[in-house]
């Protein structure tokens, strides 16, 4: 039997009518700035997107496009201003930034208790104290996506590929609290298909398109597909989708599956980020 598509959009949509409904119960009208530098044209999608859903779910809502060969002080700059805003309760700034740009030190300059994104130290350190007040989106989503199949999660082979610190490291630090048994594979593992073949649960964040293929997937398995690649042929995740759903039980496609529930997820964390920041000064 062919594996139950996720179907992202419909799982955000619900998350994105929870939003919509604890902004018009608040008292404080919920606040995201997100800001663009340079001309990366994959960036500035995604930015559209995000001011798309959070206008519609009725955030209040700042953009800031930067030119491509914008200062770090005056990014720098920025930042703090946004720190101090009242109106702003969670940032985003969009990764990748113009590469004359240290990306660490400008990640680390937002208040921890501003960061929509969960990137900063202090949050990823939450995540790993089993805190998880603003943790990165995407991993959110993956698992999100993973428990609206309702399958059980405790104890399962889990594996993640791809360790990078905004979406491969978070989701297993996630996998791993809901009691999985998390492996993470990487560009240097050896014999991929070994782990992969033994996954109940698999996440894939790679970037290379259909790295995983049909033989590389358990019978049965709940497969998580967070790669967006550009092919002539248009969009694609990591997973070969048209074979591997004939072995897997469930599958996110790609579009349509981890991307907007990502979105979902930021929006969410800019309500937990005004809920984190009351009883700081802003
Ligand atoms: P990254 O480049 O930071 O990390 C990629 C990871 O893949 C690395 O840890 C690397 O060790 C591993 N890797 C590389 N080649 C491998 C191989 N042959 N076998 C096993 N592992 C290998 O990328 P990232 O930021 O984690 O993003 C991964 C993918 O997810 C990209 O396609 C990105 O566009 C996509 N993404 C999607 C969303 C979304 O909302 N849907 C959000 C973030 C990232």
């Amino acid at each position: 039997m062919p594996a139950k598509i996720i179907d992202g959009k419909k799982v955000a949509e619900k998350f994105l009518n929870e939003v919509n409904k604890k902004i018009k119960e608040s008292k404080e009208k919920p606040g995201l700035a997100i800001v663009l530098a340079g001309n990366n044209p994959a960036s500035e999608i995604y930015v559209n997107f995000k001011e798309k859903k959070a206008k519609e779910v009725g955030l209040y809502f700042e953009r800031y496009n930067l030119e491509e060969n914008v200062s770090q002080n005056e990014l720098l700059k920025l930042i703090d201003n946004l720190n101090q805003s009242r109106k702003i309760h969670g940032m985003i700034v969009q990764l990748p930034l113009p590469k004359h740009i240290d990306e660490k030190l400008v990640v680390d300059a937002i208040l921890p208790h501003k960061d929509a994104d969960g990137f900063t130290p202090v949050n990823l350190g939450n995540l790993v104290n089993d805190d998880n007040r603003l943790v990165p989106a995407t991993a959110r989503a993956c698992l999100e996506l993973i428990k609206s199949t309702g399958e059980k999660i405790e104890g399962k082979n889990t594996v993640v590929v791809g360790r990078s610190t905004i979406v491969g490291k978070p989701v297993a630090l996630l996998l791993l609290q809901e009691n999985a048994t998390v492996t993470i594979c990487h560009s240097k593992t050896k014999n991929l298909a070994e782990f992969t073949k033994n996954a109940d649960i698999l996440v894939v964040a790679v970037g290379k398109p259909k790295l995983i293929k049909k033989d590389m997937v358990k019978k049965g398995a709940i497969v998580i597909d967070v790669g967006i690649n550009k092919t002539p042929s248009g969009i694609i995740g990591d997973v070969d989708f048209e074979n591997v759903k004939e072995v897997a039980g469930y599958i996110t496609p790609v579009p349509g599956g981890v991307g907007p529930m990502t979105i979902a997820m930021l929006l969410d964390n800019t309500l937990n980020a005004m809920e984190m920041g009351r009883g700081f000064l802003r």
